[in-house]
């Protein structure tokens, strides 16, 4: 194995485990720290999914660390540290602390930051993160429900999560090509910086950065960054296309659509799916917390529903509503009730014949897996930027498609299940 990979949500392995396959890497992502007795032989790179994004920033950092030392063991000679393209944290942490931990882990003593994904919108110029083209301050993600971000400049929002001082490779280096960024890094080192904020605003700009920083023991960032990396580790080995899947064998059974996720993709994805005549349950938190609407009721519910097509249920709701729940019962309380709620459901479809799920929300996917048992999974094909459809390689036989909130497009969940077969 040549790339191990930690990723702080779910939803976020799976994107770079498409990206590293995309790419001509035989990439596995396991779900948790990968269990000895699994067979990682044939992987070119390995993708631990923790979920470890909001958790208190020691015990991210401990599990980071447990993760590398089983993907070091497993023959993992460089690591990436995987986070949103939103640069999703607080200033209590996780990013910095866990790249810190990281860092001493491999012995390095450099490493670059990069959430820039082009393809999806998220570029960063003069260490400002944009989203759509609009400051990552003023995008949808200032009311994310649980890591708001109201800094788009990144060095900022980095520096206050970390002891390690924080640097910037700007465009300008970026785009002049990979000897410049190779000088620019160690400008950077002699000024004293040990993590960089790296600008990238085009496909190009990310496959230079991947040149550059091939050799570098540990990378930070967004699974864009990962898209120069394989070619850079194979530069005799072209991309092998046959690798480039169209249509995911499914197992034969029901379909079910699990929205936990309140980001503006999502919630215009819900509209679109229902004016679209999916049969949708609302999950309001309130009712949960009351003890008013139970697991039971929604399951009923599904039973109900025979349309052929797939079934919604939805926690998703707009930013004032999120707000004025999480007034009432706590932003953590108010997130960790939906979740548990939508994995309950979860956990109880397989045995009602449901074998091929969608779940948006990276959080809320971690409750689904972590409810269905699902240990490691095989990627199949892209669905729009970041979303494959994936199997499950043990246990439970599972078509799923694991969405980051903010990816996919409009009509999303109407149009995923035509690459199943
Ligand atoms: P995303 O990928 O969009 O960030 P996540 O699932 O990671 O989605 O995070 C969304 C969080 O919001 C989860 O903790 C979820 O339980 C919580 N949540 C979902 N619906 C509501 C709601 N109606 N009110 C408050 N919190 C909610």
């Amino acid at each position: 194995m040549r790339l191990g990979c930690i990723a702080d949500d779910l939803t976020g392995a799976t994107d770079l485990a498409l990206m590293l396959s995309r790419e001509g890497l035989r990439t596995v992502q396991t779900i948790g720290v990968p269990d000895e007795a699994l067979d990682l032989s044939g992987a070119d790179a390995v993708v631990v999914a923790l979920k470890s994004r909001t958790i208190p920033a020691q015990e991210a950092a401990a599990q980071s660390l447990a993760a590398a030392e089983a993907l070091r063991k497993a023959g993992a000679k460089n690591f990436f540290f995987k986070y949103c393209s939103t640069f999703d944290s607080t200033d209590g942490g996780n990013i910095g602390p866990v790249t810190e931990a990281l860092l001493a882990f491999t012995g390095g003593d450099f490493t670059l930051a990069c959430p820039a994904f082009p393809a999806n919108g998220r570029t960063v110029y003069q260490g400002h993160l944009f989203v759509n083209g609009v400051p990552l301050h003023e995008s949808s993600m200032k009311d994310h429900p649980l890591t708001p971000m109201r800094d788009s400049n990144l060095v900022r929002v980095l520096q206050r999560q970390t002891r390690l001082p924080v640097g910037l490779v700007p465009f300008e280096d970026v785009d002049a090509g990979a000897d410049a960024v190779q000088k620019a890094f160690e400008r950077e080192k002699a000024a004293g910086h040990r993590i960089v904020i790296i600008d990238a605003i085009t496909d190009q700009h990310l496959r230079t950065i991947g040149v550059a920083a091939a050799g570098l023991p540990l990378i930070t960032g967004g699974s864009g960054v990962a898209m120069g990396l394989p070619g850079a580790y194979r530069k005799d080995r072209p991309t092998d296309s046959s690798l480039k899947s169209t249509h995911l064998t499914a197992p034969e059974g029901k379909a079910a659509i699990l929205a936990g996720s309140c980001s503006s993709a999502t919630r215009r994805q819900v509209e679109i799916a229902i004016k679209g005549g999916v049969p949708a349950f609302r999950i309001d938190p309130m009712a949960l917390a009351s003890g008013a609407l139970t697991p039971r009721t929604v399951l009923d519910w599904i039973a109900a529903q025979d349309t052929g097509g797939p079934v919604l249920v939805y926690s998703t709701a707009s930013p004032d509503e999120v707000q004025d729940v999480q007034t009432r019962l706590g932003r953590m309380n108010a997130g960790e009730l939906v979740e548990h709620f939508l994995a309950e459901i979860a956990r109880a479809l397989p045995e009602k014949g449901f074998t091929r799920l969608i779940v948006a929300g990276g959080e809320t996917s971690g409750a689904v897996v972590g409810a269905l048992g699902v240990s490691a999974l095989t990627i199949g094909p892209e669905i729009d930027p970041g979303v494959p459809w994936t199997r499950t390689l043990a246990g439970t036989d599972l078509a799923l498609a694991l969405k980051s909130g903010n990816f996919g497009a409009p009509d999303f969940f109407l149009k995923a299940w035509s690459l199943l077969q």
